[in-house]
């Protein structure tokens, strides 16, 4: 993936959020306060205005550009959170022209770690973090398995979905959701669901959709 394949990135990710956009808002108002679709599609239009007319000399920048966008733009939980994905992106291709299957592998591992240091949840708590870390675990095999990245990021984005499918079943212990206690069973985490949308973004930019 190359910087003009990471902006049509960003591009699809505002599409797909705003085709999401009552869904999320929809699950987030079971679980929640009702603004997840709302606060991600707002941080993914920042980001386009913030990106649009510019050129980026990196792909490194350019996630740069886009993490501190989402940390600055999205307030509650969720904007630290996801901004961290875009940030250790910049940090994984510090000094690439293109990044690999093994880029997106590492770059998903550590924002698990960073996510989880920040957020002090852990896999089956019903977060972003269930669909986050089967995709994370997902490129690793696919990257030992020497999988090109287009084949990588659909098989990622594929096990996202899953892991954000299987958070129906989950009790919220962390973030809003906690609040429901056995009534967060039965509907999906829009997190996690937001992260399967981010991934599904990363392969199909990759396909040239
Ligand atoms: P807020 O809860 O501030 O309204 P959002 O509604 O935008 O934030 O985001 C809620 C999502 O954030 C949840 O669906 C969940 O996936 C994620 N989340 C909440 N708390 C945590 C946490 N401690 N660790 C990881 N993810 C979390
Ligand atoms: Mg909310």
């Amino acid at each position: 993936m190359d910087v003009q394949q990471l902006l049509r990135f960003f591009e699809l990710a505002k599409d797909y959020f705003e085709s999401n956009l009552h869904e999320l808002s929809r699950l987030d108002s079971v679980l929640g306060d009702g603004d997840h679709g709302q606060s991600m599609l707002k941080g993914f239009l920042c980001i386009q205005k913030e990106v649009a007319g510019k050129s980026f000399g990196s792909i490194s920048e350019l996630f740069s550009a886009a993490g501190r966008t989402m940390m600055r733009e999205i307030g509650g939980t969720c904007g630290p959170l996801f901004a961290t994905i875009f940030l250790q992106g910049a940090l994984v291709s510090k000094g690439k022209e293109t990044l690999k299957t093994e880029d997106f592998a590492r770059m998903l591992r550590s924002s698990c770690d960073k996510i989880m240091a920040l957020g002090k949840a852990k896999q089956g708590e019903k977060t972003m973090l269930d669909a986050l870390i089967p995709a994370a675990e997902d490129l690793e095999s696919s990257a030992a398995k020497g999988l090109d990245l287009a084949e990588a990021l659909s098989s990622a984005a594929k096990a996202a979905k899953q892991g954000a499918e299987a958070t129906k079943d989950m009790r919220a212990t962390k973030g809003r959701g906690r609040y429901q206690g056995e009534q967060s069973i039965g509907h999906k985490d829009p997190g996690a669901m937001s992260v399967a949308l981010i991934v599904q973004s990363l392969a199909d930019a990759q396909k040239g959709i």
